[in-house]
């Protein structure tokens, strides 16, 4: 009972690990992992060095439900656990090259009250008037998934989407407000604008019925419902992930370059030169690299539907700074949206919200770069120059000395949640659901790209490998 994971990022180390806990519900079990880089991680990689923990993947995750406590829990990492500084500061938005800070109440920059919405310097006062229409403006009753910019334009007009929106989405999701998805990014908008008409009111409305701003219950661990990160750097999880699985079951620098069904058994072929078999794949590849080996397969129509999601790169310098970079300036956080056509597309001053990542008096700040910038500069000093240059004009005065640099970069790593994603993940879990062989498909994009989500997924990859090999032991 061979099971093959193909990946060795959180998705598929989550998916090793719980089979492996749950090991007595078949004991011939076997996993390995196949991973194409010399390192597990996938995109989570923490540099330390010289006592700074610098994240060049993901740094901090919303920690919602409990499932996510019970792991760090069962591995030892609750006491590593830390809470984002509630003193950090707010998050700011650069505005035709002003800084402003983003207008309390707001999810994702979506206006959730009307005051702060008035008093915010970000709209002009026909911007402020034209949002408020919101209020009277019916509903569209058309069917299907619109764009979160043309939802949002026709809700509170232009510059909502402008100044609010478009900098949180853009930044978080990689892409405009103009091609990302109302129904999987906002999908309780639609509902509460046919319910109640307008988006303001409907808030107000379900909010006196939702359990938001409750007192937390009992026994809670406390980061629910937070941002946290691990205070030795997120790898840290990754680390005791990969200690709970027997040494050999790892097998870095080892891409599966084919994948066969043949006499009941997949067979793989790896970047190794050598053919191994398994009963059961768990696939936790992003969708264009599983769309590769489908169609090896001679699965076009598979392949087809995973190519339909696309991706799209991304890259971030973090900047270890001598002192802050902005003397005396209070924010969290700078975003920039894609209209201001600069190189950077948002700064997050990394040690106000997690003081453990640099010795006191540094300044730790991660700069993301504009997608269109990813691509046109293909050197990392090219890149640098040009976001250093761009800093300076942001920020408005020369930058302190820079005691280290380091660039990221990611090839194709973000998946695009674009206008009818639900729908096409919908057809192609259908797709895997009637594949006919033993194939598990998981990761980010599949399970959602959240670390829990990938912890999540990989359980309940798991559980169905666990199933599945159950029934087939009891068959003749
Ligand atoms: C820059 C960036 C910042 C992020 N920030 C956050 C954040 O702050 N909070 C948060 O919760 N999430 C964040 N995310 C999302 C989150 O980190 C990811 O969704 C998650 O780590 C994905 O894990 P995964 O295992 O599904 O995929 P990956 O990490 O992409 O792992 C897939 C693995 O498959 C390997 N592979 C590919 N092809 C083959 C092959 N043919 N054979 C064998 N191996 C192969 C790859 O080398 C890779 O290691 C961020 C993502 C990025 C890129």
């Amino acid at each position: 009972m061979r099971v093959a994971v193909l990946g060795g990022g959180v998705s598929g180390l989550a998916a090793a690990y719980y089979l492996l806990r749950n090991r007595d519900r078949a004991p011939d079990l076997r996993v390995d992992v196949y991973e194409r880089a010399p390192r597990l991680g996938g995109v989570v990689e923490t540099y330390v060095a010289d006592g700074a923990i610098i994240e060049r993947g993901p740094d901090a995750f919303f920690a919602k439900g409990d499932a996510i406590f019970a792991v760090l829990r069962e591995l030892g990492l609750e006491d590593d656990l830390v809470v984002q500084n509630p003193e950090a500061g707010p998050t700011y938005v650069c505005r035709r090259g002003r800084l402003l800070p983003l207008p309390p109440g707001t999810e994702m920059g979506v206006p959730r009250r009307l005051i702060p919405l008035i008093r915010t310097p970000l709209l002009s006062p026909a911007g402020k008037l034209r949002a408020a229409l919101d209020l009277v403006l019916p509903p569209l009753q058309a069917p299907g998934d619109v764009s979160v910019g043309e939802f949002f334009r026709r809700r509170f007009g232009e510059e909502v989407v402008e100044a609010l929106i478009e900098p949180l989405v853009g930044t978080v999701y990689g892409a405009e407000a103009d091609i990302l998805s109302l129904d999987t990014l906002f999908p309780t908008y639609r509902e509460l604008e046919r319910r109640y008409r307008s988006v303001l009111l409907g808030l107000r409305r379900s909010a006196r019925t939702s359990p938001q701003g409750r007192p937390r219950p009992a026994g809670q661990a406390p980061g629910a419902g937070k941002f946290v990160t691990l205070r030795s750097g997120l790898e840290e999880l990754v680390r005791r992930l990969a200690r709970e699985l027997p040494s050999d079951a790892v097998h870095l620098r080892t891409g599966v370059d084919a994948l066969t069904w043949e006499d009941g058994l997949w067979k793989l072929t790896l970047s190794t030169g050598k053919t191994v078999s398994a009963s059961v794949v768990v696939s936790t590849l992003p969708a264009w690299e599983l769309a590769r080996l489908l169609r090896g397969m001679g699965r076009e129509d598979g392949a087809a539907l995973l190519e339909e999601i696309p991706y799209s790169s991304t890259a971030n310098i973090a900047f270890r700074f001598a002192a802050s970079p902005i003397p005396g300036f209070p924010g969290a956080a700078i975003l920039v949206p894609p209209r201001e056509r600069r190189v950077v597309s948002s700064v997050s001053f990394t040690s106000r919200k997690w003081p453990h990542t640099v010795p006191p008096g540094e300044s730790l700040v991660r700069v993301f770069v504009d997608r269109r910038s990813v691509e046109r500069y293909s050197t990392d000093a090219e890149i640098r120059e040009a976001v250093e240059e761009d800093l300076v004009r942001l920020f408005g005065n020369p930058l302190p000395p820079v005691r280290f640099a380091l660039v990221s970069r990611f090839e194709r790593s973000l998946a695009l949640y674009t206008v009818g994603h639900k729908e096409r993940l919908a057809r192609i879990r259908a797709y895997f659901a009637n594949f006919g062989l033993p194939l598990v498909v998981r990761g980010a994009v599949f399970t959602g790209v959240g670390i829990p989500d990938c912890l999540t997924g990989g359980e309940r990859a798991a559980e169905e490998v666990l199933e599945y090999l159950t029934v087939s032991a009891r068959r003749p």
